[in-house]
C-alpha cells in the first residue's frame, strides 16, 4: 500500500495537498503525483497529456465529475474531493491528430508570446500553488554536474532553441545553423558566469546538439549542466491557458549560492520566465538561419550588456532587463 500524501502547508493562507492520482487508459495505469489540490482540471489534462500524449481537448475524463457533470476547466481539484490514488478513467486517442499536433507547439508560442505577461507575472510569481511544485522540483529533479561551479561567479542560464540555434531550418551541419558569434559569446561570459543550458526538449537531444555545435567540448568555457523538460513546471494562467515554465527556483534551491541577485536567464519566449519575470532577458529569435546568419549581432550585443551587468551591478535585482539593449551601467539604480 502506498502511504498516505504529506499535508503541506505554504505560507500563504492556502494549504497545499499534494495529489496521487491513477490515469486509467487503453488498459493502462499511469501514476500522476505532480499535482496539488490547488491545481485545476485543465492543469490535470495538460499532465495527462505529457503522460500519454492523448490532447487536453480529446481526452473523455469518465468519473471526474462535478455537480453531476462534466468537471469543467476551471474547476480546482480541491472541490472534486478525490481520494488518495483515485483511479481516474479516460478515454481518448493518440492518432493522426495528434501526430500533427507535435509540429504546433512553437507556433502557438510565437503567437502567444505577443501578449504583454506582466500582470499574470506576478500572479503565477507569487502563487503558493507554484512554489509547492518547485520545492518539489528541487527535491525530485537530479541535476547531473558535467563541470562544478565556481566561487564568485553569477549564473547564466541559456535556452538553446531559436536562441544560440535555428532548429528548424534545413542544413548539412549545425554549425550552419549556429548563431554567429555562438563561441564568443560563451567564451566571454564564462569570465563572469557559471553557464548551464535549458531546453525544453529531452536530455539525449541538448547532449547530441551540444555535441554537434562544439558547445560540449569547447577548451575555453565549460557548461555547468543541461537541464530538460522535465525540469520545467504547468502552471496555468487565465490569459493564455496551460503552459510550461522553467523555474529557476529549481536551481536556486540546489544551489543556494545563486538568486535573482546574481542570475540572468536568456530565452526567445518570454512566457518561460513566468515564475522569474524580472530575471528573463527575452532575446530576439534566431530564425532563417541562412539569411539571418550573415547579420545577426544579438550575441555579440549580449556579451557586452551581460559583462556591464558582471562588472557593474552587484545586485541583478535593480535592473530592468526588458531595457538591456540601453543599459547604461552608470545609471543603473535609476533604471
Ligand atoms: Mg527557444
Amino acid at each position: 500500500m502506498a502511504a498516505e500524501p504529506e499535508p503541506s502547508t505554504s505560507k500563504g493562507v492556502t494549504e497545499i495537498r499534494q495529489l496521487s492520482i491513477i490515469i486509467k487508459w487503453a488498459g493502462n495505469e499511469y501514476p500522476l503525483t505532480e499535482l496539488t489540490d490547488q491545481d485545476t482540471v485543465a492543469v490535470l489534462r495538460h499532465e495527462i497529456f505529457k503522460l500519454t500524449q492523448v490532447r487536453p481537448e480529446r481526452q473523455k475524463l469518465i468519473n471526474l465529475r462535478y455537480k453531476g457533470k462534466v468537471a469543467p476547466d476551471d474547476t480546482k481539484l480541491c472541490v472534486l474531493d478525490l481520494k488518495h490514488n483515485f483511479k481516474l478513467m479516460m478515454v481518448g486517442s493518440t492518432e493522426a491528430a495528434i501526430e500533427s499536433a507535435m509540429q504546433l507547439p512553437d507556433d502557438i508560442a510565437e503567437v502567444i508570446d505577443d501578449f504583454d505577461v506582466a500582470e499574470e507575472e506576478d500572479l503565477v510569481e507569487k502563487s503558493p500553488v507554484y512554489l509547492a511544485k518547485v520545492q518539489r522540483r528541487v527535491r525530485e529533479y537530479k541535476i547531473t554536474e558535467i563541470n562544478p561551479p565556481r566561487e564568485g561567479k553569477r549564473l547564466l542560464v541559456l535556452d538553446i532553441d531559436y536562441t544560440l540555434f535555428d532548429h528548424r531550418s534545413p542544413a548539412e551541419n549545425a554549425s550552419e545553423l549556429m548563431r554567429p558569434y555562438l563561441h564568443e559569446f560563451l567564451e566571454s561570459c564564462y569570465k563572469y558566469y557559471d553557464i548551464v543550458i535549458w531546453s525544453a526538449t529531452g536530455m539525449r537531444w541538448i547532449e547530441e546538439k551540444m555535441k554537434l555545435l562544439g558547445v560540449s567540448n569547447n577548451p575555453n568555457y565549460k557548461i555547468m549542466f543541461y537541464l530538460d523538460s522535465t525540469a520545467m513546471i504547468s502552471v496555468y494562467t487565465i490569459e493564455r491557458g496551460v503552459l510550461d515554465v522553467k523555474p529557476l527556483g529549481l536551481i536556486w534551491g540546489q544551489y543556494p549560492q545563486y538568486s535573482s541577485k546574481n542570475t540572468v536567464m536568456l530565452d526567445d519566449i518570454q512566457r518561460n520566465f513566468l515564475m522569474n519575470p524580472r530575471s528573463g532577458i527575452r532575446v530576439r529569435p534566431f530564425r532563417q538561419a541562412h539569411i539571418s546568419r550573415h547579420t545577426d549581432k544579438e550575441l555579440l550585443k549580449l556579451t557586452k550588456y551581460l559583462i556591464d551587468l558582471a562588472r557593474y551591478c552587484d545586485d541583478f535585482d535593480t535592473v530592468n532587463h526588458r531595457k538591456w539593449q540601453h543599459y547604461d551601467p552608470r545609471k543603473r539604480r535609476t533604471q
